[in-house]
């Protein structure tokens, strides 16, 4: 049976993370009573998160593993699970257990009213403040007069696309934050929805500090 939802999760050295991350997909969205899928997408992790991820899969046929054999970056991991993605709607979120996938009830709820793409407000960010809540309020500030898109939180990973929308635009280097600004090309209609928001459980930013890569990681915000 095609999902009618896809849950799309890049994981980057996420051992202690995604079995926690699978039980609370399942929790949040079997309830809901729709077909689903979960896309989990192990970016080059060097830890055991692809072995846990396979084993998830192998118990559940709901959940399929996309897999980079080096670590590529956030986004392009995204891109590569919105490609593989099979539902009608597309719900992408972190791995690392700081989105609630509780939240992605109401994501649904927002496009069944009609809207193309939802985007998530972090409006009680658990991170730090002076190097992520303040330069992230800058930039949510200068791209939101540069695109004429006003977006709260274009950093928030938890947002939700139609499928056809999405699968349409080109993702590279740090572009998953810009996703809504590069759609209202196409006159999308966007919704902006308060989320829950956690601080990080097990270890530092996946996303700030990548030991050994000669990529840069200091985008995130
Ligand atoms: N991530 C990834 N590849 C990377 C860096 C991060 O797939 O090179 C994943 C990470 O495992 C997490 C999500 O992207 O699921 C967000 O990363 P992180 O929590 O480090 O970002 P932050 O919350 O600090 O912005
Ligand atoms: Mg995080």
């Amino acid at each position: 049976m095609q999902p009618e939802i896809s849950v799309i999760v890049p994981f980057y050295n996420e051992e202690e993370s995604i079995h926690r991350m699978h039980s609370a997909i399942v929790d949040a969205v079997e309830p809901l009573g729709v077909p689903f899928e979960m896309v989990f997408v192990n970016d080059g992790s060097r830890d055991r998160t692809l072995e846990i991820a396979t084993n998830i899969a192998r118990a559940d046929e709901r959940v399929m593993v996309v897999n980079f054999r080096r670590n590529y970056g956030q986004t392009p991991a995204m891109a590569a699970g919105i490609e593989q993605a099979n539902g009608r709607v597309l719900v992408t979120m972190d791995g690392d257990l700081q989105n609630d996938p509780r939240d992605i009830e109401q994501f649904l709820a927002k496009i069944d009213e009609g809207f193309d793409i939802v985007v998530g407000w972090r409006h009680n960010r658990q991170d730090k403040l002076v190097s992520r809540k303040i330069p992230s309020k800058i930039a949510n500030w200068i791209i939101g007069k540069v695109t004429g898109v006003p977006i709260k939180d274009n950093g928030c990973s938890l947002k939700a696309y139609r499928a056809e929308l999405i699968k349409a635009i080109p993702l590279y280097s740090e572009m998953h934050r810009f996703i809504p600004a590069v759609a209202s090309i196409a006159g999308p209609r966007i919704a902006e929805i308060k989320v829950r928001h956690h601080a990080r459980q097990f270890g530092p930013s996946r996303s700030m500090a990548c030991p050994g890569s000669t990529r840069c990681c200091s985008t995130s915000w």
